[in-house]
């Protein structure tokens, strides 16, 4: 979403195409194999009981469809859904009201669950575990703690960063699943899926070529058919065909291995001005202009997962593969010395 002007009309237009395209059961959930296998099996065994899933922590990098496998869950257990997420939820007040709202076996879902502050946190605690609330009415002398008894809910939390999770939050999670980049073929299944949905004419070379360069990440893939779509309807006779993809995605500034302008500037960045590394964060953030956060959950797992990137104690550097892929000479760089 970086390169690209994003108004709040546009953001609203891609949250609903976002929607649209969701898979609504694991059948239809593309890749993933182990985690949906899992989760499958957990799913029946609770229906099976009718009882309330276990509390399911789903974790992995933006957009590779935590979220819609939160909904799958829930749709699968042919229960209810209430969606949250860690900011927002930041009174004990809010989660008493959402949590005494609950239905039996109904899922909580509460994305970027690391970032649920101190106090709220532990009563999530008591309400994970034994499904209570102890929560304090008045002020002052005539103040007493009341006990409220929860239905037997599932929660399911999402983080992109699971490190961040406190140890008693993680430990309350029966079934922790992470998730991992897509495989090329899996994307494209996912691509021409939405394609369908979206009534978009793409053969099977342009599909490959979107799949190729979406970065392994869903969100991306439906992304670049979006915009390509556009492409092959301005430029082209509406088909997205091998060719068509490649113009577009070039236009879009994705390149070969479906790095974009800000994995560009970053890399860059570490190499010209820092001569590889290593290079702390934070000064990296603010080189390129953009949250160090973002950096660490957007584009940093993918340079790594792609071997762009190393992240060492000392900082992070540009390996021998960023210098080649963006044509730097390695002896100019005196590369050799360093270790790779
Ligand atoms: P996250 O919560 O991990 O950031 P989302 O669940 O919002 O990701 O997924 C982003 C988009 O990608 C969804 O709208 C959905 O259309 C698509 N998507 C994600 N995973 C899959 C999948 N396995 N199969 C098909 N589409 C998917």
């Amino acid at each position: 979403m970086h390169n690209e002007v994003i108004n709040p009309r546009a953001l609203l237009d891609e949250q609903e195409l976002d929607y649209s395209l969701r898979p609504q059961n694991l059948t239809e959930f593309v890749g993933q194999q182990k985690v949906k296998d899992n989760l499958s099996i957990y799913i029946e065994a609770a229906r099976q009981r009718m009882e309330a899933l276990d509390h399911v922590l789903l974790y992995g990098p933006p957009g590779l469809g935590k979220t819609t496998l939160a909904h799958i869950i829930a749709n699968e257990l042919e229960v209810d859904i209430k969606t949250t997420s860690g900011p927002v939820l930041d009174k004990a007040g809010d989660l008493a009201g959402i949590l005494t709202n609950l239905k039996e076996r109904d899922v909580l879902f509460i994305d970027e669950v690391h970032r649920l502050n101190n106090v709220v946190e532990e009563y999530l605690y008591a309400a994970m575990e034994d499904f209570k609330l102890d929560i304090m009415i008045d002020r002052g002398p005539s103040a007493r703690s009341i006990q409220i008894q929860l239905p037997k809910f599932t929660l399911i939390g999402a983080t992109t960063r699971a490190g961040l999770l406190t140890s008693p939050m993680r430990a309350r999670f029966g079934v922790v699943s992470r998730l991992d980049y897509y495989q090329a073929s899996e994307l494209k299944q996912i691509i021409l899926r939405s394609a369908q949905i979206m009534g978009v004419q793409i053969d099977p070379p342009g599909s490959v070529e979107i799949a190729r360069r979406s970065r392994g990440t869903p969100r991306i893939a439906n992304r670049l058919l979006r915009r390509t779509r556009d492409f092959a309807q301005v430029k082209a006779n509406g088909i997205i065909d091998k060719e068509v993809a490649d113009q577009s995605l070039k236009m879009l500034e994705v390149d070969e291995k479906g790095l974009d302008e800000m994995d560009k500037r970053i890399i860059r960045t570490i190499i010209e001005k820092y001569n590889g590394g290593p290079v702390g964060l934070n000064t990296i953030a603010v080189a390129v202009a953009e949250e160090s956060e973002t950096i660490e959950e957007m584009y940093e797992p993918f340079l790594i997962q792609e071997g762009f990137l190393a992240r060492t104690p000392r900082g992070r550097m540009a390996t021998r593969l960023a210098y080649e892929h963006f044509n730097y000479n390695l002896k100019n760089y005196g590369i050799q010395e360093k270790l790779f």
